[in-house]
């Protein structure tokens, strides 16, 4: 394996339950500085607006959602959209990423427009990740548009990216007991990659700590390495993020710091096709950065997302202090620019 060669699912099963921490920690390592230097620990200030929490999808591990008519739900304007988005601006934050749910009342004609006024109002300053590829599926969908039609028409709005968010645990059996109403894994790579033809940037994600077994999880690892090697232009980057147990249907409790370490190291060491792996601080805050010595070299510093604080996530309010903590660990926390290598190369 440190000569190069890939891992299978049996052998990531083996590393994962039988290797010991340091010894994840050293292939990790190996694949990682495949790639980059060891130390590598980039970062990027961003911010997670979420414009409307009403969702027909009733994932029972959202903390977040209400459905259309009940009390809480909102939708916001455009005017309110945008006074988020400066008052972020001034926090110095060079990338936005809107995050929604399944809103009947939200189709591809309401992104697209939404999405080219923020273009003309604020492209010249900020990245911006539209959309999930759940939300957009959704809104194809209910927009009677195929995946390829709608991502056709958000290019054309000046939309740069869908990220994978949305993903959880790619496997239908776990998507059978949790999340019905959401997407069949087949169906969620479909509109993977009519984004990616429609040369729109997808970034790969997960999230683990409900009750996946370890062979969802590997089975998540498996699909998405092979849909990568079919691409011609990689995505760029994959993240692996932490379920937070509050406010939802089902419960739990939240993974350890050594878990979670454990299995980044596995996603480095099996996605050997992916350039970037990034680690958590949404979910696991200052945590997340011990990740860069478990294969990880990314990391995003959030400053809001609804969701997650619903579940139970705490945002460190002082992005300084994730960075001293970094350099505390002996690191260089470099900031990377979200415009550096766009559309194509750069990462999400
Ligand atoms: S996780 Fe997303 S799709 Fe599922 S209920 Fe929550 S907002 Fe809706």
């Amino acid at each position: 394996m440190l000569a190069g060669e890939r891992i299978n699912a049996d052998q990531a099963k083996h590393l994962y339950t039988h290797a010991s921490l340091d010894e994840l920690q050293t292939l990790a390592t190996a694949v990682k500085t495949r790639y980059h230097q060891p130390t590598c620990a980039t970062y990027l200030v961003m911010a997670i607006v979420n414009y409307t929490n009403v969702c027909i999808a009733n994932c029972d591990f959202c903390a977040f959602f209400r459905f259309p008519h009940q009390a809480g739900g909102y939708l916001l304007s455009t005017a309110q959209l945008c006074a988020k988005i400066e008052s972020f601006i001034d926090l110095d934050v060079d990338l936005i990423a809107f995050n929604g749910g399944f809103n009947p009342k939200l189709k591809i004609g309401n992104y697209e427009q939404l999405f080219a006024e923020l273009h003309t109002r604020y492209g010249h300053r900020l990245t911006f990740f539209a959309m999930t590829v759940a939300e957009f599926m959704f809104a194809c969908k209910i927009s009677k548009l195929s995946y390829l039609q709608g991502a056709k028409i958000l290019r054309a709005a000046g939309v740069k990216w869908i990220t994978g968010g949305g993903a959880e645990v790619l496997v239908d059996s776990f998507r059978q007991r949790h999340s019905k109403g959401k997407y069949s894994v087949a169906d969620y790579y479909d509109a993977q990659q009519a984004i990616l033809a429609a040369s729109i940037s997808s970034t790969a994600t997960m999230v683990i700590g409900f009750d996946e077994t370890l062979a969802e999880r590997i089975g998540h690892l498996e699909r998405l390495r092979e849909f990568q090697d079919q691409q011609d232009i990689p995505m760029p980057s994959f993240l692996c993020w932490t379920y937070k147990p509050e406010n939802n249907r089902l419960g739990g409790y939240e993974i350890t710091t050594a878990e979670y370490l454990r299995w980044l190291a596995i996603c480095r060491i099996y996605l050997d096709n992916f350039k970037h792996i990034r680690t958590s601080v949404l979910t696991k805050n200052a945590d997340a950065l011990r990740g860069l010595a478990f294969g990880a070299d990314d990391f995003d510093i959030p400053l809001a997302d609804e969701v997650t604080e619903m579940a139970g996530a705490t945002i460190e309010a002082d992005y300084q202090r994730i960075l001293t903590h970094a350099r505390q660990l002996g690191l260089q926390p470099t900031l990377r620019s979200a415009f550096a290598n766009m559309p194509k190369s750069t990462f999400a």
